[in-house]
């Protein structure tokens, strides 16, 4: 039997819990008929394929029929079959051409590489005991990387590899994104501003940081034993006790992460501490720091922060950040009407005064570094509107 409103089903959604794929409705659940397949919005009961469910095939997604109903109006329709351009030949999606390589038991190992962001050859290191920055997520590096012998320039060996094209789940255009360097912008959907790559959409050219541009509908979350699903859920974060809206979820634990929370990185700077903040989930081990070591108010221990285990500094994980955490230091930015490159700098021991509006350079700051030229600008004066 099928229910009368069943059959009105639509065969094909694009469910926005599920970006990457459209989801079909089915009787069937793959191969196996004795596998038990949990439902990716409740997380609570087996979908029981005799009732249906929506599915997607290529990441064993599936979902009850009655969970795609309760939040009906999240479905766009798609019955007029899948637009979805192919991506090109391998070739060009290759980011980097091998200059040499060496073997390592079974494998061949890259050891320089010409990536395309950069013009000069990059070396491979694994040995990582230095405190860098890598030029695509602007996140510290703390596992193998390329690096260029003649500049400041690093890749994490993930981030080299990174595809120069790639379909973006979180965006609704169909054309694959564009790998794209050496600019800055804001990214459309953390909003924070950097100077790291961007896949950039080839229609309407919005950009997306490589934090974001790796997010999934359901993902692994370190610390966190299920998949947190995205989905729309009015309540408040667990990392951060700000109201949401939507949020990666694990309704199993009633566990929901905003997305500027599951993005917090692992590792943060800041001044104040010579060495790295770590991202900690519970302050069950340092009961007495009730302060947060930079601004001096009190924290809510329910939430997340950036703790020093060296120094015994906690703080809130936005003071730790502060504004711009994606714009790499040591950078160059060319302003239109200073004749010299400027460098992303923040000062830590003297503030000289900003030649646009006088005070002292705090904050993110600009500084020219050719002899002769003592030019210096906050970055919140000069930045173009993004
Ligand atoms: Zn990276
Ligand atoms: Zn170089
Ligand atoms: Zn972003
Ligand atoms: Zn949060
Ligand atoms: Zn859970
Ligand atoms: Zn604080
Ligand atoms: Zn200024
Ligand atoms: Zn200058």
């Amino acid at each position: 039997m099928v229910h009368r409103s069943c059959i009105s089903l639509p065969h094909i959604l694009k469910h926005p819990g599920h970006f990457e794929h459209p989801i079909s409705h089915t009787y069937f659940l793959g191969q196996d008929k004795f596998k038990l397949w949990e439902c990716r919005i409740c997380n609570l009961e087996d979908v029981n394929s005799n009732y249906g469910s929506y599915y997607c095939s290529d990441c064993e997604y599936a979902v009850h029929v009655i969970c795609a109903i309760e939040e009906y109006n999240w479905y766009d329709f798609d019955e007029s079959g899948i637009i979805d351009e192919s991506l090109e030949e391998n070739s060009a999606l290759q980011p980097y051409s091998i200059i040499k390589e060496i073997k390592d038991g079974e494998n061949v190992v890259a050891i320089e590489i010409k990536h395309f962001s950069h013009p000069h050859n990059l070396v491979l290191n694994n040995d990582v005991k230095d405190d860098k920055c890598c030029d695509a997520c602007v996140l510290p590096i703390s596992t193998s990387y390329h690096y260029c012998s003649q500049c400041n320039f690093f890749l994490h060996k993930s981030c080299a590899e990174l595809p120069r094209k790639k379909h973006l789940s979180l965006h609704s255009h169909t054309k694959p994104h564009q790998l794209t360097s050496n600019r800055i912008f804001r990214c459309a959907l953390c909003w924070n501003e950097t100077n790291g790559f961007a896949y950039t959409c080839a229609e309407c050219n919005i950009c997306y940081c490589l934090r974001c541009a790796s997010i999934s509908d359901s993902l692994k979350y370190e610390g966190h034993e299920h998949l947190l699903s995205y989905q729309k859920y009015e309540g408040l974060c667990n990392a951060c006790g700000q109201s949401l809206n939507y949020a990666f979820r694990c309704k199993r634990c009633n566990f929901s992460l905003g997305e500027d929370c599951l993005e917090l990185p692992l590792k943060a700077r800041h001044k104040s501490d010579v060495h790295h903040f770590t991202l900690t989930h519970h302050d069950n081990d340092y009961p007495k720091s009730h302060y947060c070591d930079i601004c001096e108010e009190k924290r809510n221990l329910n939430y997340w922060f950036y703790h020093c285990a060296i120094c015994d500094n906690s703080a809130h994980p936005k003071c730790v950040l502060e504004k711009y955490p994606f714009i790499k230091l040591g950078n160059i930015y060319t302003e239109e009407g200073h004749p010299h490159p400027l460098t992303f700098v923040q000062k830590v021991h003297y503030y000289p005064a900003c030649q646009r509006c006088g005070k002292p350079c705090l904050d993110m700051a600009l500084e020219c570094k050719t002899i002769g030229c003592s030019y210096i600008v906050h970055w919140e004066c000069i930045k173009p509107r993004f």
